[in-house]
């Protein structure tokens, strides 16, 4: 719960808002969370749902017999702090790891955001560039949506607040998610203001690692049927793989999701050479990353797992030495 004073003197105004504060967890201060009482969510900290401040001392004037001038208080109590400016979500794309793969203007962002929100494990890559009294909120990878509707409450009450994604925040990361929930929303496309900071994609980085697989024309597809149906995605592989695009495929396995790589490798098997060349990159620009060329044919012989980027060549990629190549054009190549 917060209290607003207000005083005035003479002619002068000063508003007082309290100041935010950082903490751990949920990254709400927790002795705030308990001295308000305020309603718990799962994730123990306050529902910020609009409620009208209450006028708990009204204003009194107050004037010293000789002195020039008098002093006015008022005080008010609010659910939410008072932010004198609109919010603004940020959508950041951090890269695929390394810090020094993050444009300036996103690591510039999650500096000077009011409240840093993502998952985990790409919050723990960007901690050098958070700045003390931030409020940093990590979530489990799972919870995207709820993610979504967290940055955008936080954002209406008018604070600046930077969602991350890894690699690119509109290829597969949360942008999507946000502009979706703010458009059921009935957003006026204004307030929150809404900028996106744009990273370097999985299937860049990938294909940097390996050579050029992505010159000329090409795709990607997720494997992840969480918010895709299976359906859709095979229709999918099969028109990219008949089409000779060369394809990134992200999402290419999880622990529950083990059989759909080795669909994606029938499907392509079906209108490409066996030994059309596919590099698996996985963890690019991070510690544990790892690079192998292979084959379509022995796609599934190999360890793939959430980590990975498979690119799939097309019919004029080659293999030289270590590296990849799909011509710039098919001309006497
Ligand atoms: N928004 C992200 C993609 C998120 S989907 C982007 O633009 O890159 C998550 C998938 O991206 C992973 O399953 C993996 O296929 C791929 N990925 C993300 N980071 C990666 C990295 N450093 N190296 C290889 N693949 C990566």
């Amino acid at each position: 719960m917060a209290s607003v004073l207000l005083c005035t003197r003479g002619s002068q105004r000063l508003p007082r808002p309290p100041s935010l504060r950082s903490g751990g967890g949920c990254g709400w201060d927790s002795q705030r969370c308990r001295s308000s009482g305020a309603q718990g969510s799962s994730t123990g900290c306050p529902n910020w749902e609009d409620q009208s401040p209450t006028l708990v001392v009204p204003k009194q004037v107050f004037r010293l017999p000789g002195e020039p001038g008098a002093v006015t208080v008022a005080i008010a109590q609010s659910v939410s702090e008072w932010i004198g400016h609109p919010g603004q979500l940020w959508l950041v794309g951090s890269g695929p790891g390394a810090l020094e793969q993050m444009t300036p203007a996103a690591q510039r962002a999650i500096t000077q955001a009011d409240v840093v929100i993502g998952y985990s494990l790409y919050l723990d890559l960007l901690k050098s560039r958070f700045r003390p009294g931030q409020i940093v909120e990590a979530s489990p990878i799972t919870q995207e949506r709820q993610r979504a509707q967290r940055a955008i409450g936080l954002a209406q009450w008018g604070l600046r607040v930077a969602v991350v994604s890894s690699g690119d925040a509109g290829i597969y990361g949360m942008a999507g998610l946000v502009l979706e929930e703010l458009r059921s929303q009935g957003w006026d496309g204004q307030t929150p203001s809404v900028q996106i900071f744009p990273g370097v994609s999985a299937l860049q980085a990938a294909a940097s690692r390996v050579g050029t697989p992505l010159m000329h024309d090409f795709c990607a597809i997720s494997l992840s049927d969480l918010l895709t149906p299976w359906e859709v995605i095979e229709k999918r592989l099969e028109a990219a793989a008949a089409a000779d695009f060369a394809t990134a495929l992200y999402n290419p396995r999880s622990q529950v999701r083990l059989e759909h790589l080795n669909r994606a490798q029938h499907i392509f098997l079906k209108h490409r050479d066996p030994e059309t060349p596919v590099a698996l990159v996985k963890a690019a620009y991070r510690a544990e990353e790892e690079t192998t060329l292979t084959t379509l044919a022995q796609l599934h012989t190999l360890p793939v797992d959430m980590l990975t980027t498979v690119i799939i060549g097309n019919r004029s990629t080659k293999v030289y030495h270590q590296w990849m190549i799909a011509p710039r054009g098919y001309l006497g190549f």
